[in-house]
């Protein structure tokens, strides 16, 4: 083999090489559906502690089952036999508006209580669509810009945590939670919600699978991650409210579940 034809077999190794990583790169989702969150262990992760040490700082708790009094005012859910089967739907995220609106529609016709995580960049965009949410729903922070926390100095997780929207409880973006960040969120007065049921809406799976996920993972008491401002969760929510209302479910936020434990 001559010394050239050597050269552009090795430019081949190099050119395939390099292909291979941007290949990689191009082929992994755009930022959005990056927004995957995936199911990083059980739900509702915080442990008794979590209420402890937010009445420990005279925060969270009390307040919680208070809106969970007021909240119940609205309707949906009255019975309070021990019978009944709950569920919590819960919608991260934002960014589009118009879908939010859409879901707030559907939520608010059929009565149906839910928690949503914004990002507060979002929220800073479109203050008025908070506004509406935030008049109807439960809200929880899920940071100012969806970084992965785990990553991020003390100092930064603080920052994102603190400049997120006001609440008493807390969703880390993608599920990315250690005990660095869990304990930053409790000292400030955060409750950690993970979930149950991943919906994988984010996935842009169909409406139909969207609601399969749901439906056939239900339970009582268990927490159900979708994302606001997704099309195929819109489409999908009107079947996963009639689906488990015909199978004896009733809606609350996440407050009203924990008040409960
Ligand atoms: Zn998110």
């Amino acid at each position: 083999m001559g010394k050239s034809k050597c050269l552009s077999v090795l430019a081949v190794l190099v050119c395939s090489f390099v292909l291979a990583v941007s290949g990689c790169v191009a082929a992994s989702p755009p930022s959005r559906s990056v927004d995957a969150e995936p199911p990083i262990g059980p739900a509702v992760a915080a442990p008794a502690a979590d209420i402890a040490g937010a009445r420990a700082s005279g925060i969270a708790v009390a307040s919680a089952s208070t809106s969970a009094v007021t909240l119940s005012k609205s309707g949906a859910t009255s019975s309070k036999s021990a019978e009944a089967k709950r569920i919590a739907l819960t919608f991260d995220d934002g960014y589009n508006s118009a879908n939010v609106n859409r879901l707030l529609d559907i939520l608010e016709r059929e009565h149906v209580r839910a928690t949503f995580f914004p990002v507060a960049s979002w929220v800073k965009k479109d203050p008025a669509t908070f506004k509406r949410m935030s008049a109807q729903f439960e809200i929880g922070n899920h940071t100012v810009s969806h970084p992965v926390l785990t990553r991020l100095s003390d100092e930064a997780v603080r920052r994102e945590i603190e400049g997120g929207v006001a609440s008493k409880l807390f969703r880390p973006p993608y599920g990315a939670i250690d005990g660095r960040v869990r304990a930053i969120a409790q000292s400030l007065g955060y409750r950690v919600v993970m979930w149950d049921i991943d919906s994988r809406d984010w996935t842009g799976i169909s409406p139909a699978r969207v609601v399969a996920n749901v439906v056939n993972n239900a339970g009582d008491g268990k927490i159900v991650l979708m994302h606001m401002g997704d099309s195929n969760t819109i489409a999908a929510v009107p079947q996963i409210i009639a689906q488990l209302r015909a199978r004896g479910y009733t809606f609350v936020t996440v407050s009203e579940l924990v008040a409960r434990t």
